[in-house]
């Protein structure tokens, strides 16, 4: 018996991709939307696997809002090298199954680690 937990976030950031030809070479911002997925195996005595509020907390902890995402991090951030990332950041404190970082509303990446 299992249950999967889901927590949304947004931050809003600069960035540009290094390395890449087309006009995300040049700074541009987005409000960047975050879904966490939890897994969890056992409810408390208030029928709770995790406390979303712990979670939300935890989230906004560790999100980089109105940062250069370029100035922050030794990698290009791309959508898919962030939802990489926080993964293994969120992995650290709790059982992070899957990491979706939305950098529009039509256009994403999911990590995990199948
Ligand atoms: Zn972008």
């Amino acid at each position: 018996m299992s249950w999967e937990l889901i927590v949304k976030e947004k931050f809003s950031s600069a960035h540009f991709l290094e390395n890449y030809k087309g006009k995300c070479e040049h700074m541009h911002g987005h409000t960047f939307r975050i879904e966490a997925y939890f897994r969890v195996e056992q409810l408390d005595e208030s029928g709770i696997g995790i406390d979303f509020t712990e979670l939300k907390a935890y989230l906004r902890s560790i999100l980089p809002d109105h940062q250069v995402l370029n100035e922050v991090f030794d990698f290009s951030p791309s959508a898919e090298n962030l939802s990489k990332y926080l993964y293994y950041k969120i992995k650290e404190k709790y059982n992070v199954t899957k990491v979706v970082i939305w950098e529009s509303e039509n256009a994403g990446a999911v990590y995990s680690q199948d």
